[in-house]
């Protein structure tokens, strides 16, 4: 058999996701190989990674850490260029010798690179879902017009993707498909008493039931924004209305997500929670290649469980419908709040019941404009943050 390789930029390299990718890419050296990695400024990390998989790039956001890098790669004998700041985060999403991109970068930071890779035609196995959140319809409008490929690569969206037909043609109706009911495991605090949810620490927020994540997302999980996040994530990929989606509390995450079709047919992906699952997926796509992930021990899980979300519980679940209604800039501003808020959390700055309430706060300040380009998105980005920020600072 002869096999096409593939030539990847990994974003985001030394984060859970872009770990768990480079982990996959060592099953298979016959299948892929490694063009780029970036960091932010995990020197020792990136380095480590460089030795192993001697990319022809590395690029660290951070200038001091790019030189540290370049110096360390030097005297081990190694000739991998390194880059450095947004700019060589794009130069890497764009190279000729590059075919697939993982864009596994968190936050507002991976919009631009993952835009770029787009622009350049590329297969994009976005992680990221911010992208998504905030410039939903010019990352989708770049993909169509450049004739990019598109993979998903949260789990819930890799498994709608899975669910769909493979000639998914953007029409759910069409498709036969009357809803995607998206899972969620609802965090540590699913049954915590409300009053309790007053002292929750940045530990206890991070201390995911089922998966091992960055803080961020972790934090994410906890409020169930990273599901409010989701439901607009699987809107711009699916072409899903907010009436056509339905998010389910699946404890157990077994079952990664659902689409529901006319004839009353649901499909289902199914699976341990390990990412490397969704991400073989997209690597080998359309092939299904080995992950490394323990097979699926049905008597050992022995139950699957559904409610419906508590939206007093969780409240940046509500505001993240509210953004997705209101369309425009609002999940841009909603993004930015959110990230505002969760790092001041992190940061012990403010109690965990301020994270939704903050939000509210900033998506109700800042107007909702139209976001036809990069910088009516990033615009929107900074004004919720300044808003969030002075809001932090006025408390
Ligand atoms: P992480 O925090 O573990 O890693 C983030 C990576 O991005 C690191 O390599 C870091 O160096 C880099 N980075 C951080 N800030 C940067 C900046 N400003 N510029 C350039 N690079 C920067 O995050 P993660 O958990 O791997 O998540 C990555 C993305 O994947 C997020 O968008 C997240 O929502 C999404 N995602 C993660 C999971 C998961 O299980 N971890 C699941 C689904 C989706
Ligand atoms: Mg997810």
């Amino acid at each position: 058999m002869s096999l096409q390789q593939r030539h990847l930029t990994v974003l985001g390299a030394t984060g859970t996701i872009g770990v768990n990718t480079l982990d996959v890419v060592a099953r298979h050296p016959e299948r892929f190989k490694v063009v780029a990695l970036t960091a932010h400024c995990q020197v020792e990390k990136l380095f480590k990674q460089c030795l192993q998989f001697e990319p022809e790039y590395a690029v660290m956001l951070d200038p001091a850490c790019a030189e540290e890098l370049r110096l360390k790669l030097r005297q081990a004998g190694r000739g991998t260029q390194v880059l450095s700041g947004v700019t060589g985060l794009e130069e890497v999403s764009v190279l000729p010798q590059v075919d697939t991109v993982m864009a596994a970068i968190v936050g507002a930071a991976g919009l631009k690179p993952a835009l770029a890779a787009a622009r350049a035609g590329k297969r994009v196995l976005l992680a990221n879902k911010e992208t998504l959140v905030m410039s939903g319809a010019l990352f989708m409008d770049a993909v169509r017009s450049h004739g990019a490929e598109l993979l998903p690569i949260d789990s819930e969206h890799n498994a709608i993707f899975q669910s769909l037909p493979r000639n998914f043609s953007e029409d759910l109706a069409q498709n036969g498909v009357t809803r995607i009911l998206l899972t969620a495991s609802g965090g540590p605090f699913r049954n915590t008493p409300l009053h309790e949810l007053e002292n929750v620490t940045p530990q206890q927020a991070c201390a995911h039931p089922n998966w091992v994540m960055g803080k961020k997302i972790s934090v994410d999980s906890s409020t169930m924004m990273n599901k409010g996040l989701e439901v607009i994530e699987a809107h711009w990929l699916f072409n899903a209305s907010a009436e056509q989606i339905e998010v389910v509390i699946h404890p157990q995450s077994v079952v990664h997500s659902m689409v529901e079709y006319a004839d009353g047919s649901v499909l289902a992906q199914l699976g341990n929670p390990d990412m490397r699952t969704p991400i073989a997926y997209a690597l080998g796509f359309p092939e299904r290649i080995a992950a490394g992930v323990a097979p699926l021990d049905l008597f050992k899980i022995g139950r699957l469980d559904f409610e419906k979300p508590d939206f007093r519980r969780f409240p940046c679940l509500s505001l993240a419908f509210q953004a997705l209604r209101h369309g425009g800039t609002a999940p841009a501003v909603l993004n930015a709040a959110n990230e505002v808020a969760v790092a001041a959390f992190l940061e012990e700055k403010i109690p965990y019941r301020k994270i939704p309430q903050l939000i509210e706060e900033v998506l109700g300040e800042i107007p909702v404009c139209r976001a036809e380009t990069v910088e009516d998105v990033l615009a929107a980005d900074d004004a919720a943050r300044r808003a969030a920020q002075r809001r932090l600072e006025a408390a």
